[in-house]
């Protein structure tokens, strides 16, 4: 069940001669049966390109693409059998919501009773079937992206792909529907591939994400892989808070030392590191602790942002950029609660740091 993608080196060339720019710059890929895969990645940096030209609707300029075992680089859109749903909703308007989910299967002449068994299906998926005789404009746009989404689905295509599907929404309605279009697609097992430069939705939706920048992946692994094993900056940055601090490592991997002016702490890594190492560590990997505490650096409380579910705190340490520090249930009794200029102790979490070998 599923269809495999293969990409190979492939580019996109917009422009010519000192205007052209590689909107895809010679990728490689593999998206494996069932997957649901996202494309992350800053505006600009060549997600839509490579999903229409996953699609059929952009011609590579070099480079191919496969599905399965067959080569499709330059077949045409019909010729591929993907599903596609976009950041606007584009369901015709005087067409009701089952018109809108049938004309995919009009198209392949598929007949009643079928066609209206399979609309029911897809309209059932996105839990929308009790709205079959509504027109788009009496939707929300929540239901209106569902009805695009049922659309999609109902052909069975051999890819679905989607393209920032809820940038058009409001916070709440977004994060519902990151759950139910997970469900539908690992449900259907369509090999699904999704765009979006949102990485809260990277994370919770996708099984792998590729991170891409200028056209190229800086990283490509599972959301829990990229958050906690950022390889360069940006990944590291792109994909939420981080501390960058440059220290001097010493004693091997799971054993390592690190020093920075302010003074040493452990340091779980995977390789040995020794020297100048720059590493990251996130915000909730940094614990509060009182003056004094073994193993901690000592520091100075700048300034502290309540944020409802945690407090942000900004924290001096001798020879690092001020540390922010996300404290969980910041009023919990044992909690340590400090004051702007109060002198604290950091815990950096030994498994939690991890070096940033590129930029
Ligand atoms: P994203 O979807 O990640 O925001 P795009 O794939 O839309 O990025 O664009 C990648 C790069 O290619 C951008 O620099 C964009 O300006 C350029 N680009 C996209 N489409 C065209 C086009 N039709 N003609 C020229 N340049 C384009
Ligand atoms: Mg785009």
């Amino acid at each position: 069940m599923g269809t495999k993608i293969q990409i190979n080196d492939l580019t996109k060339t917009f422009g010519t001669g000192k205007n052209a720019v590689n909107a895809v710059d010679n990728l490689s890929l593999t998206i494996n049966p069932g997957e649901l895969f996202f494309l992350l990645g800053p505006s600009g940096c060549g997600k839509t390109t490579l999903l229409r030209m996953i699609a059929g609707f952009i011609d590579p300029t070099a480079g191919s693409i496969a599905f399965d075992d067959k080569i499709v680089t330059h077949d045409p859109p019909n010729k591929r059998n993907t599903g596609m749903v976009f950041q606007s909703y584009a369901l015709w308007p005087h067409m009701t919501v089952a018109q809108n989910v049938a004309f995919g299967l009009n198209v392949r002449k598929v007949q009643k009773p079928d066609r209206d068994k399979q609309v029911i299906q897809a309209l059932e998926a996105v839990q929308m079937a009790q709205y079959a005789h509504r027109k788009p404009t009496e939707l929300s746009g929540g239901q209106q992206q569902r009805v695009a989404l049922a659309r999609a689905i109902v052909i069975k295509p051999a890819v679905l792909l989607l393209d920032e599907p809820l940038s058009n929404l409001d916070a709440k309605l977004r994060n519902d529907l990151r759950h139910q279009i997970r469900d539908v697609c690992k449900s259907s097992g369509i090999t699904t591939v999704y765009v979006t430069h949102d990485q809260k939705e990277a994370l919770s939706m996708a099984d792998k994400v590729a991170l891409l920048k200028d056209g190229k992946i800086m990283q490509l692994g599972t959301p829990v892989g990229l958050y906690r094993k950022p390889k360069s900056k940006f990944v590291a940055e792109f994909l939420g808070e981080t501390n960058l601090i440059h220290t001097k490592a010493s004693g091997s991997a799971n054993n390592t030392t690190l020093q920075i002016e302010a003074g040493t702490f452990n340091a779980s890594l995977d390789q040995d590191h020794s020297g100048d190492t720059l590493i990251s560590i996130r915000p909730e990997a940094i614990t509060l602790k009182q003056p004094g505490t073994p193993n901690t650096l000592p520091g100075k409380l700048l300034h502290s942002t309540y944020l409802g579910e945690t407090a942000q705190h900004i924290i001096q340490l001798k020879g690092a950029p001020p540390i922010k520090v996300a404290q969980l249930n910041p009023f919990a009794p044992t909690t340590i609660a400090p004051n702007p200029g109060d002198q604290v102790a950091l815990h950096l979490s030994p498994t939690d740091i991890v070096p940033i070998t590129h930029s």
